[in-house]
């Protein structure tokens, strides 16, 4: 297997820095944290460890906080924030804690993804009572702060999309709703349980984006960017496609975890495959195009949609190969409707000179997102 590494300094690499292997959730689809013995509940090295290895390698970083739930240990977050004074900072959070962190410090994230599912009773049925009162307080506190401070500048909606949402109806909801100015979402899909995936897509979510395609089609230069997978897809398209997966793992992005392993992707945590080094040792060496399987390489939609996502393809056995392919007509599918519905305004909207296309550029790694759910 031929040796990757990272481009040398000036890279922007986007690192995930868990503060904690815990959660204070145990949100349906995911159960709630990493077992300690895997991904210890503290970080075990110092923060001079961190920022050193971080300055070696890469002088445009893009720091995000991630878990367990970040939030459970603001005091590293202060100490990493106030040690990389250039670094762009975001974070991935549930919210609940909002207040464990000051304004200042808020006000400097560059993203903050709150997780919520949609409308309250389907957040609040999946993640726990009260989850959802308590993102919209965050989410209150952030938009005050903004007009206040000029910062977070983009605060993204995380949707875990499963079988009780209804696509179009929870969109609608966190953008227009609750004024989320973005929304990202990732299919209940692989690491739980089998379910009906390809009949509930039929039946509801893919009408749904078509619906919410249409929006967007309506005017594209105020709406693209608010939905990240349309506008990724349609990055993807504009820019020369994809060639790695659309998240960077294991190439532009990589995870700290709190033992000081470095691994390609922050799900990854206990799969040998996945460990590029630690603090001490790793030099930049990153995963191999290899990582691409063949049935990526050949598929036709390769381009826009990048393979999806590095974990599932290697960790395959999780589902069977029937439901598989039904994530991929899925995922064919999704990409079908942009084609049809959101490029051909788009393109009408570049010729009268609307959109130019930095607006078409979407860049993942800046804010912690996959692009294709
Ligand atoms: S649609 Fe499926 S097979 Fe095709 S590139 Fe995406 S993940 Fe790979
Ligand atoms: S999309 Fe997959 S490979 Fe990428 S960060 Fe998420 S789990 Fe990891």
């Amino acid at each position: 297997m031929l040796e990757a590494w990272v481009g040398g300094f000036g890279t922007g690499l986007l690192w995930f820095v868990f503060t904690t292997g815990l959660c204070n959730l145990r949100c349906r689809y995911c159960g709630g944290g990493f077992p300690p013995d895997i991904v210890p509940p503290w970080p075990r090295y110092r923060v001079e460890e961190l920022v050193e290895l971080i300055e070696r390698v890469d002088s445009r970083p893009v720091v995000f906080f991630y878990g367990g739930e970040p939030l459970l240990n603001p005091g590293f977050i202060r100490e990493v924030m106030d040690a990389l004074p250039h670094a762009v900072f975001g974070i991935q959070t549930n919210a609940i804690l909002h207040n464990r962190l000051g304004d200042e410090y808020w006000a400097r994230f560059t993203t903050v993804l709150l997780s919520v599912d949609g409308v309250e009773g389907v957040t609040d049925r999946w993640r726990g009572p009260g989850v959802y009162s308590r993102v919209v307080s965050a989410l209150r506190r952030l938009q005050r702060l903004r007009e206040r401070l000029g910062g977070p500048a983009t605060i993204v909606a995380r949707m875990a999309v499963h079988r009780e949402i209804s696509i179009y109806r929870d969109v609608m909801h966190l953008l227009r709703g609750l004024g989320f100015d973005k929304v990202h979402w990732q299919l209940d899909a692989v690491w739980s349980p089998p379910w009906r995936l390809g009949a509930w897509a039929r039946e509801s979510y893919l009408p749904g984006l078509r619906r919410l395609a249409r929006w967007v089609a309506a005017r594209p230069r105020a709406r693209l960017h608010r939905i990240v997978p349309f506008h990724g897809i349609v990055s993807a398209l504009y820019n020369g496609g994809f060639r790695w997966y659309p998240c960077g793992a294991g190439r532009t992005a990589v995870a700290v975890l709190t033992d000081g392993r470095i691994v390609a992707c922050p799900i990854a945590v206990r799969e040998e495959w996945a460990v590029l080094g630690t603090l001490d040792t790793w030099r930049g060496r990153v995963l191999p195009e290899s990582f691409v399987p063949e049935r990526c390489r050949l598929c036709s939609y390769y381009p826009l949609c990048g393979g999806r996502c590095l974990y599932a393809q290697v960790e395959s056995s999780y589902w069977p190969g029937r439901l598989l392919e039904e994530l991929d007509w899925v995922t064919r599918r999704t990409i079908d409707i942009v084609l049809e519905e959101v490029v051909p305004a788009v393109e009408k909207a570049v010729e009268r000179g609307e959109i130019d296309l930095a607006y078409l550029s979407y860049t993942p790694e800046l804010e912690s997102t996959e692009v294709i759910p």
